[in-house]
């Protein structure tokens, strides 16, 4: 009976691996040449309508995007079930290029190594970006990050501050910027070719609000929904670094001032980023459109609403996915 057994594992052994190589060879011969066309894509979400969990905890933590410029193809903040979400979606994992990490956050980084274990089985070259913060406390693991093992191709870890330049292929450039966050936090600006791609991830814009009755609040106080209260100073750095952008890809959480905003944009504070600051196209992501509220009626209304006071032609984010030509 035993020996009968060994028999049926090595055989076996030897069908699994020889499966698994022909996956390695389908994978590698696979690649999909890149189109020339450039793009911003946002996987679909995995949300099932009457599922209380998804709903309340995961839906949002489903971040993540692609931007392809040229040759570069950065897989930005990936969230949970980011590659999954791109691998469902029909997406050559292996044509990406870089990967940004803003912040530590689950919601931005869940899926990191995943990604990554995938790029070096792939052998694929790929350039991990993200500030210090996120290697030291291993949201990137030593081994996946390559800091502890050499790769038999050309990966790199940089860190990033906001002094850091990065070449990309193509001619185009990355600059950072530091945000207001509850961790080290940065945003990107990807430039080349007289366009500019600024991605603002988490950041509150705002450092005190006057309530109603005149009070000055600093931002890092707020323990509740303040409704009357307005914007008294902004970290004005924000709104130069925007300045000029093709395409504005921002965070929003909500439509006034909360406790959330102490680390995260309501609308109200992207309106005065927009203000006199020659931004041609916005896209808001980081809403939870399947979460709280059914179908698409809190982002869409963002959208609506930016367009509303600045004319300026806004996208949100849908459950299915959606790809933005650029
Ligand atoms: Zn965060």
């Amino acid at each position: 009976m035993r020996d009968k057994l060994a028999k049926e594992l090595i055989e076996l052994d030897k069908k699994r691996l020889y499966i698994r190589k022909n996956y390695k060879n389908k994978l590698i011969n696979s690649k999909k040449k890149l189109n020339k066309k450039d793009y911003i894509y946002f996987p679909k979400s995995v949300v099932s309508e009457n599922n209380y969990q998804l709903r309340y905890g995961l839906s949002w933590l489903q971040n993540g995007f692609i931007l392809k410029k040229g040759d570069n193809v950065i897989a930005v903040d990936p969230g949970v079930n980011f590659v999954l979400r791109l691998t469902e979606s029909g997406f050559d994992l292996s044509n990406i290029t870089h990967i940004f990490i803003s912040h530590t956050h689950l919601d931005h980084s869940a899926d990191a190594n995943v990604l990554m274990d995938f790029m070096i089985r792939a052998k694929s070259n790929v350039k991990i970006i993200a500030p210090k913060s996120v290697y030291e406390e291993k949201v990137i693991s030593d081994f996946h990050s390559g800091l502890k093992q050499k790769f038999p191709v050309n990966h790199s870890a940089i860190i990033i501050n906001e002094n850091s330049e990065i070449e990309l292929l193509n001619g185009y450039k990355m600059t950072f910027i530091p945000l207001q966050h509850s961790v080290e936090c940065y945003g990107f600006k990807i430039s080349g070719d007289n366009y500019n791609y600024t991605y603002l991830s988490d950041t509150s814009y705002t450092k005190e609000l006057i309530t109603k009755n005149n009070t000055i609040v600093p931002i890092t106080n707020i323990t509740d929904y303040l409704k009357d209260a307005k914007s008294k100073s902004y970290h004005s750095y924000i709104k130069e670094f925007a300045k000029d952008s093709n395409i504005l890809i921002v965070n929003i959480d909500s439509f006034m001032y909360t406790k959330n905003s102490k680390t995260h944009l309501p609308l109200q504070d992207l309106l005065e980023i927009l203000k006199d600051n020659n931004i041609k196209k916005i896209i808001i992501a980081h809403v939870n459109p399947m979460g709280e509220l059914k179908y698409y009626e809190w982002g869409d209304k963002l959208a609506k609403y930016i367009f509303c006071i600045s004319k300026i032609k806004t996208y949100s984010i849908k459950n299915e996915g959606n790809k933005f030509y650029i």
